[in-house]
């Protein structure tokens, strides 16, 4: 789609970024739009491949080769329409998602992928400055009551979609305000959170009611609350961090990168600050960690001006090119390098972290390291790690932040007090494709099912437990699935 040679005339190309320097004064988003022509030449790009591998490597199933035609056509409304048939929220995923459908890009075999992101960023925001974006005035209503427990993307997608499907939605959330891990948990430098209040703005003309400051499970009856519903959809997120139970891990300066993270976005959206103020302004600061929410933690530390920021990974560098073992044209979604990188960040592969060192006063002042090198399997991976002999060092630092991912979500309150199963990792059990928990009207989506995942895929699962949930109250469903795009 696109032009039939655009792949050959065009590179690809990603908008202009304001420069580190000047984007680390405030916490606003810092990446620009194409101008006209060039976001029709990167429409352009996408060739006619036969085989669009591009929606299948999008966990929404999203229509890619169609709304890039459209794009290229300047046929604005066509491309939100085809957008919006399959992703409820692509101003999310146009700015944060690590694209795994660019990944799956068939162009991404012998050159640079189609800027799939981009572009879907280009269309919504098109969308809403056009005005297309708008209620639907026209639901039929079911008369279902239905309760959506959590309002991170996958519960805000699986109200979306029962608002849809006529039945009457209220969306329970613990925190102050809508939003989950978008609004108190990635930074604004990566998604401003006017993006999600106009969004929601919708959804509450919509017919959709947000209760906020509500935690559902801890002082009520469970079995009353989902008596008083059709159905419970339950998108709670996996909210127990991982810790480093190490020598001198009391010390004072080691703290959860949520901690540090949600204080920082309610401090930037005028919410009360929960708990002692954690700041790198002027610290050394040892991010350990090297996913998102370890480079969200870089990005924040060099905005409050930290005298230093190093991040430390167990594993080893990925290769930048692909190799025998890869034979698809993939960068790696984990410990990529991003934006706030950039921004300046001492990286350190393959390190082991054996103990924090204090001071008398019970203050962190350094941690113990040392470098591993890892033992692969016969496909390459990576099974065992062995410290590297002699490598063992201290480095001086005031502040630690553990990003080293989340267990499952927090049981004590809403998962106990309903009786719900877990699986293996202590996720809510519930069969992918189905999404029923063991109690039979309430369905589990997100984070809470999958385990710690991705915003497309909390908005993919969200959708697609909605779906299941109207089946189960109707007998049918008209809502698409990404298996079975209407
Ligand atoms: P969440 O977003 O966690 O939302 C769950 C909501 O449920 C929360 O608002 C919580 O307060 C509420 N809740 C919990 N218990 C209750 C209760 N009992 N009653 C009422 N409400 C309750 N993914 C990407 O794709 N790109 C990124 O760049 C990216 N960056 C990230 C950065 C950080 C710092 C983190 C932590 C994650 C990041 N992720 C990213 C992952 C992504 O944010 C999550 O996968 C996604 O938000 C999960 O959505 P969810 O709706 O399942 O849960």
């Amino acid at each position: 789609m696109g032009k039939v040679t655009g792949f050959k005339e065009y590179d690809r190309e990603l908008p202009n970024k304001i420069a580190p320097a000047e984007r680390l004064e405030n916490y606003n988003e810092f990446v620009q739009e194409y101008e006209p022509e060039k976001l029709n030449q990167q429409a352009a790009r996408c060739m006619n491949c036969g085989i669009p591998f591009c929606h299948s490597g999008c966990p929404l199933g999203n229509v890619i080769p169609e709304f890039n035609d459209a794009v290229y056509q300047g046929k604005w409304e066509e491309a939100y329409l085809i957008l919006s048939s399959t992703n409820n929220f692509p101003e999310f995923t146009g700015r944060i998602c690590p694209a795994p459908c660019e990944a799956a890009c068939v162009l991404g075999i012998n050159k640079p992928a189609v800027a799939i992101e981009e572009i879907e960023r280009h269309i919504i925001e098109i969308a809403f400055s056009k005005g297309f974006v708008k209620p639907n005035a026209t639901l039929q209503r079911s008369g279902k009551n239905v309760a959506v427990i959590g309002s991170g993307p996958a519960g805000l997608a699986a109200a979306a979609q029962m608002n849809k499907a006529g039945h009457t939605v209220t969306v329970y959330e613990r925190d102050d305000r809508p939003g989950g891990l978008l609004r108190y948990g990635i930074p604004d430098f990566k998604l401003e959170k006017s993006v999600i209040d106009r969004r929601l703005d919708v959804m509450e003309q919509e017919g959709i009611k947000f209760v906020c400051n509500t935690e559902i499970g801890v002082k009520d009856d469970m079995k009353a609350f989902i008596d008083q519903h059709d159905a419970v959809i339950m998108a709670a997120g996996s909210t127990i961090p991982r810790n480093l139970t190490i020598p001198g891990r009391d010390f004072k300066g080691i703290h959860f990168a949520m901690d540090f993270l949600k204080q920082q976005n309610k401090d930037v959206s005028n919410s009360a600050i929960p708990g002692e103020r954690i700041l790198a302004t002027g610290k050394d600061v040892v991010v350990i960690g090297g996913g998102d929410t370890g480079s969200d933690c870089v990005g924040t530390s060099n905005r409050q001006h930290a005298n230093t920021v190093k991040q430390f990974e167990l594993m080893v560098q990925p290769p930048a090119q692909r190799n025998e073992n890869m034979p698809w044209p993939t960068y790696p979604m984990l410990l990529k390098t991003t934006s706030s990188h950039e921004e300046g960040c001492e990286r350190f592969w393959g390190i082991n972290t054996k103990e924090f060192l204090g001071d008398e006063k019970g203050d962190l002042r350094a941690i113990l390291v040392s470098d591993v090198s890892w033992e692969l399997d016969s496909l390459g991976r990576p099974v065992k790690f062995n410290e590297v002999e002699g490598s063992e060092r201290e480095i001086p630092c005031q502040l630690i932040l553990l990003a080293m991912g989340f267990l499952h979500p927090q049981h004590q309150g809403l998962v106990q007090n309903t009786g719900l199963e877990l699986d293996a990792r202590g996720n809510v059990k519930a069969v992918e494709g189905q999404y029923q928990t063991n109690i039979q009207k309430v369905f589990a989506a997100g984070d809470m099912r999958r385990g710690q995942s991705l915003v497309v895929w909390a908005i993919s699962e969200g959708r697609e437990a909605a779906r299941k949930a109207d089946e189960f109250l109707m007998g049918r469903t008209s809502l698409p699935s990404k298996d079975r795009i209407n």
